[in-house]
């Protein structure tokens, strides 16, 4: 595996294999790595002759300042991790690299209203920060097909709105959650639960479920009711959300039968660690993105 910090010297890599007839599969991630993110460059090996992966914590699209400076950073052991899995190049640029004029420079982007929905009600300007790297590291590593997890439900809606709109050559690709034994989906935050809150994690998995199991049984509203007190019983658990939405637009619905493609989201502070999950409860459509 080559490391590579500059954004030039792998541009430039690319170009060149690209130019033999290489298929290209790219995977950003912020590192802290786990069984989620090998999945996905299993998938990019799977479907590419070249796998890169990014490992960049970017700091402009955490609105907490807190969770930035917090965010674990394991590069050693995912390093290794990487290498054992056959990866070609690990592209780990600073900041500056990234962002050389200034990072706070505005991404003023519009993902077609979608960026207000869940997540974007309680994390503002965190979707045109990761806009605004995604497009960069689509700049700087031009790959045919880039591999996102279902896991982070709206951002991959959003990149896909953002690629399809700018006409960005790439094909994404969107890859099912990974569990852990439990339920709880892997997170790198996941490290920085305490063994008691560790322990409560998998009810936000369970409610998603059951979610699903009662999904004729009741009206959206009562599920979605159901479940956030189910969230406020548990002690340690903040919920933020638990919204059940159309797949496409992640618009709120009312009723299942006007939807082919359902998605239910959730966003809870575990103690001090906020954790997101989802689930599909209806795909009636097949909506193309998804391996
Ligand atoms: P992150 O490092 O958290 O920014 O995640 C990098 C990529 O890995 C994103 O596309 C995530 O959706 C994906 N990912 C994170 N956790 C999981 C998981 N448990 N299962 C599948 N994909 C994941």
């Amino acid at each position: 595996m080559k490391v590579i910090n500059q954004a030039a010297e792998l541009t430039h890599a690319i170009k060149s294999l690209k130019a033999k007839g290489k298929s290209v599969g790219f995977v950003p991630t912020m590192g802290a790595l786990h069984n989620g993110h090998i999945s996905l460059t299993r998938h990019a090996a799977e479907e590419n002759d070249v796998v890169v992966v990014s490992i960049f914590v970017n700091p402009t699209q955490f609105n907490d300042k807190d969770d930035l400076k917090k965010y674990p950073r394991t590069l050693e052991a995912d390093s290794k991790l990487l290498s054992e899995n056959g990866i070609d190049f690990l592209f780990y640029p600073t900041v500056e690299e990234i962002y050389p004029d200034d990072e706070n420079h505005a991404f003023d982007y519009s993902f077609g209203g979608m960026e207000n929905e869940l997540e974007g009600k309680h994390r503002p300007g965190h979707f045109n920060g990761v806009g605004q790297v995604v497009k960069r590291l689509l700049e700087i590593a031009i790959p045919d097909n880039l591999y996102m997890g279902q896991k982070d439900f709206q951002q991959f809606s959003l990149i896909n709105y953002m690629i399809n709109d700018l006409n960005i050559p790439v094909t994404l690709r969107v890859a099912p959650i990974i569990r852990e034994k439990d339920g709880l989906a892997m997170s790198s935050r996941n490290v920085r639960l305490s063994a008691k809150d560790r322990k409560q994690a998998p009810i936000l998995h369970t409610t998603l479920e059951e979610t699903k199991l009662f999904i004729d049984a009741f009206t959206v509203k009562e599920l979605e009711e159901m479940a956030m007190n189910k969230f406020a019983s548990v002690e340690n658990f903040k919920p933020e959300y638990f919204t059940i939405s159309d797949g496409y637009t992640l618009k709120d619905i009312v009723s299942v039968e006007d939807h082919d493609f359902i998605v239910a989201s959730l966003a809870v502070w575990v103690g001090d660690v906020r954790l997101i999950d989802n689930m599909i409860l209806k795909n009636d459509s097949s909506a193309r993105l998804l391996i």
